[in-house]
C-alpha cells in the first residue's frame, strides 16, 4: 500500500496523518464516493487537499462558507496556495475568468466555490472541460431537506453530478449527520456514498448543563463566573441584542470581551476575530455566525447562553472548544422560558401552506410554463417574510413535483411549472408537515437533552448513532461540579409590588445620583445583577423585584409617552431619563397575566381578519417599515414584526400611550418609530 506521509511532510509539514485523514485520501485517490463524518477541527481540508495535488485531474471544492474561502486559500501552505483558487460573489468577473483558465490549463488544482455558482450553465461547462476529477461537498448536511441547516442550493449539486460532471467522483464532508442524515445525503446527491464515520465522543471536554432558572439567572451565572475563568472562550447567544448586551455587562467588569453578529459592520467582525486569535480578546459574545472555519485550537471553554435550535448544533458550537485536545469546559445555561422561545423560534423557520400557495400563484401568474424570476421578485410577488428565502420554497415545490428549477439565468431563477398532480395540495401539505415535525423533533431533542439526568456524553453519542457505556467522568450527570452553584443559590424574597408603580418610578428617577437610560432604570428597579453599582445601592433596587423585565419596561414607556418622563442627552451623548412632571399619574397596571409561556402565546395567537380599511392601513405600515429598514440598514422584521403592524392596523391607537401598550411595542420601538407609526396611521385614517 502506497505511504501518502512523506506527501504529508512535504506539502503540510505535518509528522502524521490525524483518524480519519489517511483512510480519506485512499478513497479520494481510488476514486470512491464517500461521506465523511468527522468531528469539527479533525482536519478534513487534508483530506481531499492532500489527493487534490496528486491526482491528474482537478478538484472542485462546494462549500456555503463563502466569507471564509479567501481565508482558507491565504493560510494554505505556500505550495498549495499556488495551486489554489475560489471564486464567489466577492471575487470579480475578470479574476474568476482567469481561475477558470488556470483550470483548464492545469495550472490550479483546487477551486473552491459556492453552491449557488453551479446553478450557472457556463461555470458547469467550463468545469465540464477542465475535467474536475472530484468534487468535495463541504457541509454536506446542508443537502438534507429536513435538516438543520438546509441550503436550496444544495439540492442542484444533485443535477450536476449527474450531468456536466457525471464522471467526478465525489467526497462529501460533515462534523454532523445521524444515520438518517447520512442516508439523506447520498439520495441528495444521487450517489450511493461509503460512509466514513469517527465518534462524536470528545474526550478532552466536559459538558455541563446548568440550570439557570430564568433570564436573571442565566446573566448572573455569566457575570460571577465568566470574569475568573481561566483562558480564551466564547459566548453563544440568540438574539444579537443581548449579545451586545452580555458583552458590554462584562467588559464594564473588566473583561477583554467583544460582540459579534451578523449585523455589525463586516471590517469590524474581522477586527474581532482577528484580536480574538490573537489572544488580545479573551472572550467574545457571539451569535451562531462566529466560530466556523475559525481556527483557534486554545479555546478553553464555550457558554451557550440560550439552548441551540439542536443537538448538531451544539455539538457544532461546544466543538469549537479545545481543538487542541486539551481539557476544555462546555456549558449550557437551561432555564424553562428558554424552552418555550426555542419552540416558537423553531416553528418559526419552515415556510408555511400559505406561503407555499402564494408562490405557485405568483408563478402561475407569471404565464407560460418558463418562468423567469429572481428570489427577491419572487419574494414580492407571494408576499415571503424577510426572514424565509422563497429559494427553499421553489425547493419544496420541486420536491412535491410542482416545479423543476433549471440551471439560472443571472441573477434569476430559472423554472418550469409542470401539470400539477392531483394530489398536489397532499403533497404540500405532507412536506410542511414533515419540516414542521422535523424542526419540532430537533428542539424537542435538545430540550430532552438538558432536562433528563442521563450522562451528556451518551446522549450525544446515542442520537449520532453511536454508543458510549456511562459514567463518563465528564458531565454533570456523572460527575457533578463540587463547587457551590451561586446561580442556583436561593434568590431574596421579592418584596410585594408597589401599589403606585407610577410614583415609584417617578420617585426613583429625581433621586438618581447618576442619571440612567430605560435599560438602566429597569435594571435597577427590577433588582438586577445587570445593574450598576451605584443603582444597587439605590434605595429603589429591586423594589418591582416581583414583576418583569417586560412590565416595568411598558411602564416607563407609557410615563414617556404621558410626558412625565423625558429623555435628554446624557454624558457620552447617551440618552437618560430627567422628570418633566409629577402631577396627574396614571395607574399602571400590569398586563393579565397570559398563563406559561407568554411569548409562545404571542407567536400562536391567530392573526386577526382584517377589512379592507385596515387591510389598506397594514399594506401602509408595511410599505413605511420597508423604508425605515433600508434607512437603519435593518432587517424589516428587525424594526417591527407583522403581527404588531397586523395589530396596529386592526385597532389604531390615537397616541403614544396607546401605542406603548401594544404587544410588541417596548420603550425602544416606541423612541425609535412611535412618533412616524402615529403619522402613518394619521395620514390613512378611515
Ligand atoms: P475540519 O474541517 O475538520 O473542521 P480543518 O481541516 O479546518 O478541520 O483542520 C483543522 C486544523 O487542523 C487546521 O489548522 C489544520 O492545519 C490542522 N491539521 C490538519 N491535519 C493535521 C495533521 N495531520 N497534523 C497536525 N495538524 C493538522
Ligand atoms: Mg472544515
Amino acid at each position: 500500500m502506497r505511504d501518502f506521509t512523506p506527501t504529508l511532510r512535504e506539502l503540510f509539514g505535518f509528522a502524521s496523518f490525524r483518524p480519519g485523514q489517511e483512510e480519506l485520501v485512499r478513497r479520494a485517490m481510488a476514486g470512491r464516493d464517500c461521506l465523511a463524518v468527522l468531528p469539527t477541527g479533525s482536519g478534513k481540508s487534508l483530506g481531499y487537499q492532500l489527493p487534490a495535488m496528486l491526482l491528474e485531474r482537478p478538484t472542485l471544492v462546494v462549500s456555503p462558507l463563502i466569507a471564509l474561502m479567501r481565508d482558507q486559500v491565504a493560510h494554505m501552505p505556500p505550495g498549495l496556495r499556488e495551486r489554489a483558487a475560489f471564486v464567489n460573489s466577492t471575487v470579480e468577473a475578470g479574476e474568476a475568468a482567469a481561475h477558470m483558465h488556470g483550470l483548464a490549463a492545469g495550472r490550479i488544482k483546487l477551486l473552491y466555490a459556492a453552491p449557488e455558482r453551479l446553478r450557472q450553465a457556463r461555470f458547469a461547462e467550463a468545469l465540464r472541460a477542465a475535467r474536475i476529477g472530484m468534487v468535495v461537498v463541504d457541509e454536506a448536511h446542508c443537502v438534507a431537506l429536513w435538516g438543520h441547516d438546509f441550503r436550496p442550493d444544495y439540492l442542484f449539486i444533485r443535477s450536476v453530478l449527474g450531468g456536466p460532471l457525471r464522471e467526478a467522483s465525489v467526497m462529501a464532508l460533515t462534523a454532523t449527520a445521524t444515520p438518517e442524515t447520512a442516508t439523506e445525503i447520498g439520495r441528495g446527491l444521487g450517489r450511493e456514498l461509503e460512509v466514513l464515520r469517527a465518534s462524536v465522543v470528545r474526550e478532552n471536554l466536559r459538558y455541563d448543563v446548568v440550570q439557570a432558572g430564568n433570564e436573571e439567572g442565566r446573566l448572573r451565572h455569566v457575570l460571577e463566573r465568566v470574569p475568573g475563568r481561566a483562558g480564551p472562550g466564547i459566548i453563544y447567544v440568540r438574539a444579537r441584542e443581548r449579545c451586545e448586551r452580555v458583552a458590554e455587562l462584562l467588559r464594564r467588569r473588566g473583561v477583554a470581551v467583544a460582540p459579534y453578529h451578523a449585523l455589525l459592520d463586516r471590517a469590524l467582525r474581522a477586527e474581532t476575530q482577528e484580536r480574538f486569535l490573537a489572544g488580545d480578546l479573551r472572550v467574545v459574545v457571539a451569535t451562531t455566525a462566529f466560530g466556523m472555519g475559525v481556527d483557534k485550537p486554545d479555546i478553553r471553554w464555550v457558554l451557550l447562553y440560550n439552548y441551540p435550535t439542536s443537538i448538531e448544533e451544539y455539538v457544532q458550537q461546544v466543538g469549537r472548544a479545545g481543538r487542541d485536545g486539551r481539557p476544555s469546559t462546555c456549558t449550557l445555561l437551561a432555564t424553562a422560558g428558554d424552552g418555550a422561545n426555542l419552540r416558537a423560534f423553531a416553528r418559526r423557520d419552515a415556510p408555511t401552506v400559505h406561503e407555499l400557495r402564494q408562490v405557485w400563484a405568483a408563478l402561475r401568474a407569471a404565464g407560460g410554463e418558463d418562468v423567469a424570476v429572481t428570489p427577491d421578485e419572487l419574494r414580492a410577488a407571494a408576499e415571503i417574510p424577510e426572514e424565509r428565502d422563497p429559494r427553499v420554497h421553489c425547493g419544496l415545490l420541486e420536491r412535491a413535483g410542482l416545479v423543476e428549477r433549471h440551471f439560472d439565468a443571472g441573477p434569476a431563477m430559472r423554472l418550469t411549472l409542470l401539470p400539477p398532480p392531483a394530489d398536489a395540495a397532499e403533497r404540500v401539505a405532507a412536506l410542511v408537515g414533515r419540516l414542521e415535525a422535523a424542526a419540532r423533533a430537533r428542539c424537542e431533542a435538545m430540550l430532552a437533552f438538558a432536562a433528563t439526568a442521563r450522562c451528556r456524553h451518551q446522549q450525544v453519542a446515542h442520537h449520532f448513532g453511536d454508543s458510549l457505556v456511562p459514567p463518563c467522568g465528564r458531565c454533570d450527570v456523572c460527575a457533578p461540579l463540587r463547587e457551590a452553584a451561586p446561580a442556583a443559590a436561593p434568590r431574596p424574597k421579592a418584596p410585594p409590588l408597589p401599589a403606585d408603580p407610577a410614583r415609584v418610578i417617578v420617585e426613583a428617577v429625581a433621586s438618581l445620583r447618576w442619571p440612567l437610560g430605560v435599560r438602566g432604570l429597569v435594571a435597577l428597579l427590577r433588582g438586577s445583577v445587570a445593574a450598576s453599582p451605584s443603582a444597587q445601592r439605590h434605595p429603589a433596587f429591586g423594589a418591582f423585584a416581583a414583576s418583569s423585565d417586560a412590565t416595568v419596561g411598558r411602564w416607563v414607556a407609557e410615563l414617556l409617552a404621558t410626558g412625565h418622563l423625558v429623555r435628554m442627552e446624557g454624558e457620552g451623548g447617551y440618552p437618560v431619563l430627567a422628570v418633566a412632571r409629577r402631577d396627574g399619574l396614571p395607574e399602571l397596571a400590569a398586563p393579565p397575566a397570559r398563563g406559561r409561556g407568554p411569548r409562545t402565546e404571542a407567536v400562536r395567537a391567530p392573526a386577526p381578519a382584517l377589512d379592507a380599511a385596515a387591510e389598506a392601513r397594514f399594506a401602509a405600515l408595511r410599505a413605511w417599515r420597508a423604508e425605515a429598514a433600508k434607512a437603519a440598514g435593518l432587517p424589516a422584521y428587525m424594526i417591527l414584526h407583522d403581527s404588531t403592524l397586523r395589530e396596529i392596523a386592526a385597532d389604531p391607537p390615537p397616541d403614544l400611550p396607546g401605542l406603548a401598550r401594544r404587544r410588541g411595542m417596548g420603550p425602544r420601538k416606541i423612541e425609535a418609530w412611535g412618533q412616524d407609526l402615529l403619522t402613518v396611521l394619521a395620514a390613512n385614517r378611515p
